[in-house]
């Protein structure tokens, strides 16, 4: 897993050592190939990786492909801040999603311009992240940042000048979608 690719759309997440591996006192992820509920993919707590070994063996496609898609996906939950517990779980899951898009892992994904939310979740997030990061390079790796120690909205106006609901309608007219 490419280190450059989380620090340059992550973002440095710890100021103080300017060093994203640093920022963990247990720099240690596991990770879990194991059977999980039916239908789930992969999850990630604590610094624990699971993946489901039943979609592994169902999985349709490039199985390498696929699987590293979600590693991606599941380790930037180790690697970004979630605004104290108060950030939107769809924004979280947009980063994270956005990180494995950067990557080259998004394969049949929906278009850019779908979702009926900004903070669906996701792809949906994802890609909408990928466009407001089109809007102001390296947006992405600054709302991380400041989702250290709280989360509000209004981080949006304060790096492009415009609430998130405005650059959601901007960004679904875009598309036209
Ligand atoms: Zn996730």
């Amino acid at each position: 897993m490419s280190y450059s690719c989380f620090v340059s759309e992550i973002g440095d997440l710890n100021p103080l050592t300017s060093c994203l591996v640093r920022v963990r006192t247990t720099p240690k992820l596991s990770l879990f190939i194991e059977t999980l509920g039916a239908g789930q993919v992969a999850f990630s707590s604590n610094d624990e990786i699971r993946v489901n070994a039943d979609y592994i063996q169902g999985y349709e496609g490039d199985v390498r492909k696929g699987i590293t898609g979600i590693l991606y996906h599941e380790v930037v939950h180790s690697w970004q801040w979630n605004g104290n517990g108060q950030a939107p779980v769809g924004l979280i899951e947009g980063i994270a999603d956005f990180v494995r898009l950067k990557a080259g892992y998004a394969e049949n994904w929906s278009q850019p311009g779908s979702g009926n939310k900004w903070d669906e979740g996701y792809q949906v997030t994802a890609l909408f992240l990928d466009y407001l990061n089109g809007l102001r390079n390296g947006f992405v790796a600054e709302i991380n940042k400041k989702m250290k120690s709280g989360y509000s909205d209004n981080f949006f106006f304060e790096l492009l000048g415009k609430t998130v609901d405005q650059l959601w309608s901007e960004y679904k007219a875009k598309y036209n979608t």
